[in-house]
């Protein structure tokens, strides 16, 4: 493949691009992606740069699995030595290497959430501090985002941190690093963090490594946090050979200290860059683009940007308005049965918890889909916390599930307390549970130990003559565990996942019935029967088969740079998009509407807006509007369709208003035109939008029609 003439004249010239800075600035579908993987390819082929010394940084494992099988086709063996990855993983592999030099051990281990939780709990208790580990990592979480230390919190922070005095804070971040790095471990932020105190405080390796870096690339540069950033410029060094592309309007993780002004300012930050800026979308129909430029346009705080559609005509937007969350989550799986084609169609929701439903009713119709970026239903912590309550109460000798809730929520029952209890079980070869009943003969303050049993003992009595519903909010009621969830950094989402399983619970108990226990065996067959499905994980257990033909299902926000003919964009309503927790700020409701533009923009042919009027929210029946973003989408581009989906709707092209923008007067081969750089030249064959033209000066080029700037002569 000619590695320029399959790009338009804009990405062309990035990709000619050879030293210093520069960045690629341009909306979705206009080959951002695209054109840094032909830059690479580029280097290698045609200025022969040794591929050991490009590094391109995305922003998922799977984005880079992706960069890197598209030059694996482009340049073949070429591409072995290139350097494709995360930043997290990229910080680890060089610290897998030099990690000594910063203190780690050899064989040190990433923590993830869960342990980082873990190991603040115990220090919390250590220090008798009466505050919620949550609260805490969340704290520590916006500290190492914004490239803090201990030091720049005693300085930065409020009095009272999380309940509690910020010196005492700052002493459990202090013994919480200890205690991270005594075990052997760092969690997910120090990657990062170690990587950039290994290239300051030694130089000589900065050097070595930058080597493995002469080139690089960022995608999705308007996402970068203010540590990766500083890392980038670590990298890049005084003579900066970087390539960062991105948009501003795609910048969506805000919430999490990324900083929409690491590209506006990268001009600033690189002097001398060069900027390129893509002007036409390959990716969606016209009809699906107008519709995203129209919404994305109602922002405040954007540049202004054009963005052309290259395919013009197109369906128009369906929207389905759905009286419940159930029927929406029906009327989308009937649609998709009826379409076929499962690989081609990806529906995208606003928070995890609307999943649940999706799944359930894809499954009935039979429908493979597989969930990208997030653990399976059933497997999430707090459903699984909840679920062991139930399992202990049915089944009293189940005890990894009684050790898994004996301190979930935290009730001052440490480990070294359940060790002798265990220990004791195994010596009297007795249960866990007859241990526990036992606790006054083997530690010395057993009160909490038997309040704990007292409440195991009432639950055992509820699982006999309560349903799965009322038993679960009986657990929640006597645990406080929601109250727990609330102080986590993402609570929001844990107590919307428990309040679906609570739903999930009512609704079998509607439509199949039974105890308790038959309830968990009905769990136990959906987690197998979903066994087939591929569960990903933002890249790490990826497998490698997937992609066949299955339904996508994931987050808005984990649909970031990927595009399908087929998109349903579910709950676009108040409250779900934007989010309750965006309503206040402009600028957080502005991230809503850039979420909304993600989604519609990652369309090629046909995109579905759905929203419920009638969903269920925290417990209670909650009736919606449609969301405030829909207002923006012109209502000539947009197309009601029933309960029963538009297999009988007529498949609308655009009306002519916007085919007269497209100055596409059909080029035939033979004629003799002009370009405004290449000079003279004779059309060689027009298909569509794209003309194939040969020119004396450069051989052949193929152009598109609508930005060529050819006339005829
Ligand atoms: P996003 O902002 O969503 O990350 P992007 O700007 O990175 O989008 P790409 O994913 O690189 O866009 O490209 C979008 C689609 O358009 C892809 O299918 C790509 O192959 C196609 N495309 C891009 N440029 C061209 C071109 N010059 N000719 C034909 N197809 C193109
Ligand atoms: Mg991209």
């Amino acid at each position: 493949m000619d590695l320029l003439s399959s790009l338009n004249e804009a990405q062309q010239q990035a990709v000619l691009h050879f030293e210093g800075p520069a960045l690629v600035v341009a909306g979705a579908g206009s080959g951002k992606t695209r054109t840094v993987v032909h830059r690479i390819a580029y280097l290698l082929r045609e200025r022969r740069v040794y591929p050991g010394e490009i590094l391109a940084v995305t922003f998922t494992n799977k984005a880079a699995g992706e960069m890197k099988e598209r030059l694996e086709k482009m340049v073949g063996g070429l591409a072995g030595d290139l350097w494709v990855s995360t930043f997290h993983s990229a910080a680890l592999r060089i610290l897998r290497v030099y990690g000594e030099w910063v203190g780690l051990k050899p064989g040190f281990v990433v923590y993830d959430d869960d342990d980082q939780g873990t190991l603040l709990k115990e220090i919390l208790k250590d220090l008798n501090l009466e505050a919620r580990p949550g609260q805490f990592r969340a704290v520590l979480d916006r500290i190492k985002n914004r490239l803090g230390g201990v030091g720049e919190f005693l300085r930065e922070a409020p009095d009272f941190v999380a309940g509690v005095p910020k010196e005492q804070a700052a002493e459990v971040f202090h013994l919480y690093q200890k205690a991270l790095r005594g075990q052997g471990a760092v969690d997910f932020n120090d990657l990062l963090l170690l990587a950039i105190e290994l290239f300051e405080e030694h130089p000589e390796i900065l050097a070595k490594v930058r080597q493995r870096a002469r080139f690089i690339h960022v995608d999705e540069y308007q996402d970068t946090n203010p540590v990766q950033y500083k890392l980038t410029r670590l990298l890049a060094g005084e003579k900066p050979n970087l390539v960062v592309v991105g948009d501003p309007d795609q910048s969506i993780y805000g919430f999490r200290n990324a900083d929409i002004n690491n590209i506006l300012s990268f001009t600033k930050d690189y002097p001398g860059a060069k900027v390129f800026r893509l002007e036409a979308n390959y990716r969606s129909t016209a009809a699906i683009l107008e519709v995203a430029n129209a919404v994305i346009e109602k922002n405040t705080a954007r540049l202004e940007k054009t963005l052309r559609p290259v395919k013009g005509g197109g369906e128009k937007v369906r929207l389905f308005r759905a009286p419940n969350a159930r029927e929406e989550a029906a009327f989308v799986a009937r649609e998709i049965a009826r379409r076929g084609s499962f690989g081609q169609i990806a529906v995208l929701y606003r928070t995890n918890a609307q999943s649940r439903l999706l799944e359930e009713h894809l499954r009935r119709a039979g429908i493979p889909a597989r969930l990208v970026g997030a653990v399976g239903f059933y497997e999430r912590r707090e459903v699984k916390d909840l679920l062991a309550y139930a399992r202990v109460a049915v089944n009293p000798l189940d005890t990894l599930s009684l050790r898994r809730i004996v301190n979930t929520p935290p009730r001052g029952i440490g480990a070294s307390t359940v060790g002798k209890l265990l220990e004791y079980a195994q010596k009297q070869g007795i249960s866990a549970l007859e241990a526990f009943r036992h606790a006054q003969q083997v530690i010395s303050r057993p009160q909490q130990v038997e309040a704990f049993v007292r409440l195991v003992d009432d639950l055992i009595e509820a699982a006999y003559d309560t349903g799965p519903r009322e038993f679960l909010k009986r657990v929640l009621e006597e645990t406080g565990y929601l109250e727990t969830l609330r102080a986590e950094p993402d609570g929001e989402e844990r107590i919307a996942n428990v309040e679906e399983l609570l739903r999930a619970a009512g609704d079998w108990e509607e439509e199949v019935g039974g105890t308790l226990a038959d309830f968990l065996d009905t769990i136990a067959l959906t987690a197998s029967a979903e066994e087939p499905a591929k569960r990903v994980q933002d890249g790490k257990l990826e497998d490698p088969e997937a992609g066949g033909d299955e339904v996508t299902l994931m987050t808005l926000h984990n649909a970031k740079g990927l595009e399908f003919p087929v998109v349903f964009l579910v709950g676009v309503e108040e409250n779900l998009l934007p989010h309750r927790n965006s309503l206040s700020r402009l600028e957080d409701l502005e991230e809503e509407r850039r979420l909304f533009y993600v989604g519609i923009t990652r369309a090629q042919e046909t995109l579905y807006l759905s929203y419920a009027e009638e969903r269920e929210v925290y417990g209670k029946r909650e009736y919606t509007r449609e969301s405030r973003f829909l207002a923006d989408v012109p209502p000539e581009l947009l197309e009601e369709v029933s309960a029963f989906g538009s297999a009988g709707a007529a498949v609308v092209i655009r009306p002519a208003k916007v085919e007269e923008k497209k100055p596409l007067g059909a080029f035939k081969g033979g004629e003799k035109v002009r370009h405004p750089r290449f000079g003279q030249g004779t059309v060689v064959a027009a298909l569509g939008a794209e003309v194939t033209v040969h020119f004396p000066s450069v051989g052949l080029k193929k152009l598109a029609v609508q930005f060529a700037g050819l006339e005829r002569i």
